[in-house]
């Protein structure tokens, strides 16, 4: 089994040809990608298919959602060990203002930031924007 295929079978997921062209997107180009991106790099795009792949998707844990700064709904790549109930992927995000790429930083965790008594947080987001290392001519 390649790592692809080994992926969907890996959350219980049949392989289509639709399923392993959109994983494998994901897995070269390591960013996070919308539907339309997705669909220009299709040979074959079909809008209601890709849709119901990228939501099929984050339903089993293969992907998360991000949304940029404009609030684009974007997804990534999920790390392992995500699964339909739990998504593990408590890192910060960072989307490029040169080149507009949003970046999982999964090395950098949340500080713990706890809200005040009588809220019950469930979901914590933090984005960076600036400039990326690519980008960065000096780095
Ligand atoms: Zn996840
Ligand atoms: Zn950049
Ligand atoms: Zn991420």
């Amino acid at each position: 089994l390649n790592k692809v295929d080994q992926i969907l079978k890996d959350h219980g997921l049949r392989v289509t040809n639709m399923r392993k062209n959109i994983l494998e997107i994901f897995s070269e180009k390591r960013i996070a990608l919308s539907n339309n991106d997705i669909e220009k790099e299709l040979e074959f795009p079909d809008r209601i298919t890709v849709y119901r792949t990228l939501k099929k998707f984050e339903e089993s844990g293969i992907l998360h959602r991000v949304y940029d700064t404009s609030d684009n709904a974007k997804y990534a790549l999920c790390i392992n060990g995500c699964d339909e109930e739990n998504h593990l992927d408590g890192h910060v995000h960072f989307e490029c203002n040169a080149c507009g790429n949003t970046i999982c930083l999964d090395d950098t965790p949340f500080p713990m930031i706890k809200a005040p008594s009588g809220y019950i947080g469930s979901k914590t987001e933090i984005l960076i924007s600036g400039i990326c290392k690519s980008c960065n001519v000096m780095n």
